[in-house]
């Protein structure tokens, strides 16, 4: 390993934050998490773990102190497409996360950070290049003119942003950027309405019987790509360790409609479920895919986790949690 550094994970109560924790761990770093909560599904790797509000300046005064080597930013207030994308959290949403990359920014720039990564995400890019579900486009170099398809998508561009002009304006404030694509893995909410399609799917087929059917949002044409939370990691330490600064994007390239994704977890599960397709206001855009052109450039490697063997111990976990029902 290289130096050892002292490191605040915010958001390290989340899904990602707390996968991250636990890889910084191993590496022997010492680590700070903070969040809103407590992690809900397993007892912290980190050296410290500090409850915070992370919309209160003097709270990331305190969480961020003069000791702190790098901060790895992956707070917000997001979920999938039940929270961002129906439009009745939109202000929730731009107002906190903004809240949290001014309040975190601002402390950063006064300190003795010397490096912060910030966790954006594939909502940013325009919606116009993602009408077609076999062709959507999502290089880096294709954000502007910006049309995200979310308000959470417009809070990410603008705290990409925000993170460049703090760079520009204190240069000794090294930054990094990635745009994370589906991150899926074990340790994430998979229920409440703020899960992701990959935990959401699993959830519904682990509690569907045998004969049932399970519901996927919209046509199930539409197409995403999903990336295991370790890889996920791996491309986020790696930027780290790289000279380039981003936005680049964290995710995987295997696209696959819907509807398949939803078949090949019932598959895993061994049931006999059948899907119905049913209108849904927030199914959001048509086709995405992650394009790993620049990271593959940029670091030398991209992903090559398999989403039809990966997604089993996600599923598992998932299943799991239901057994006793
Ligand atoms: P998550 O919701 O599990 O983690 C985010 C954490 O931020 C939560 O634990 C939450 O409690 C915390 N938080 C929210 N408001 C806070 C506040 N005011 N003060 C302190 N903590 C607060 O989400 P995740 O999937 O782990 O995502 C981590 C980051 O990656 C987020 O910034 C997210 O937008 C980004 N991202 C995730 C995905 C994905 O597929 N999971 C995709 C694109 C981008």
């Amino acid at each position: 390993m290289s130096i050892k550094k002292r490191i605040v994970v915010l958001g390290g109560g989340g899904f990602i934050g707390g996968h991250l924790i636990s890889r910084l761990k191993k590496l022997g770093h010492w680590v700070r998490g903070v969040d809103i909560k407590y992690h809900e599904f397993k007892k912290t790797d980190g050296d410290e773990f500090f409850i915070a509000d992370l919309r209160d300046y003097n709270k990331v005064d305190v969480v961020i102190d003069e000791t702190i080597d790098e901060v790895y930013q992956l707070a917000a207030d997001m979920g999938g497409s039940t929270y961002i994308n129906i439009g009745e959290n939109d202000s929730d949403v731009m107002h906190n996360s903004c809240l949290i990359n001014l309040n975190v920014l601002k402390i950063c720039s006064k300190k003795n950070v010397s490096k912060i990564f910030y966790s954006s995400s594939a909502c940013v890019y325009p919606e116009y290049n993602q009408l077609d579900p076999l062709n959507p486009k999502c290089t880096e170099d294709s954000t502007y003119p910006a049309q995200p398809d979310s308000e959470y998508g417009w809070e990410k561009l603008f705290s990409e942003r925000l993170y460049f002009a703090f760079h520009k304006d204190f240069p000794k404030l090294d930054i990094r950027v990635a745009r994370f694509h589906n991150i899926y893995g074990p340790y994430g909410t998979y229920e409440g309405g703020k899960e992701k399609a990959p935990a959401a799917f699993c959830r519904k087929v682990a509690l569907a019987k045998n004969g049932e059917e399970v519901e996927v949002f919209g046509d199930g044409k539409q197409t995403r790509s999903f990336l295991l939370v370790d890889e996920c990691i791996e491309g986020v330490l790696r930027l780290m360790d790289s000279d380039f600064k981003g936005p680049v994007n964290i995710g995987s390239e295997e696209m696959i409609e819907i509807n398949d994704f939803m078949s090949m977890i019932i598959k895993i599960s061994d049931k006999n479920l059948t899907i119905k397709n049913t209108p849904f206001n927030g199914v959001g855009v048509r086709g995405r895919n992650s394009d790993n052109n620049l990271i593959n450039e940029k670091l030398g490697w991209k992903p090559k986790s398999i989403l039809k063997e990966d997604i089993k111990d996600t599923y598992d976990w998932i299943s799991s949690k239901y057994s006793s029902i």
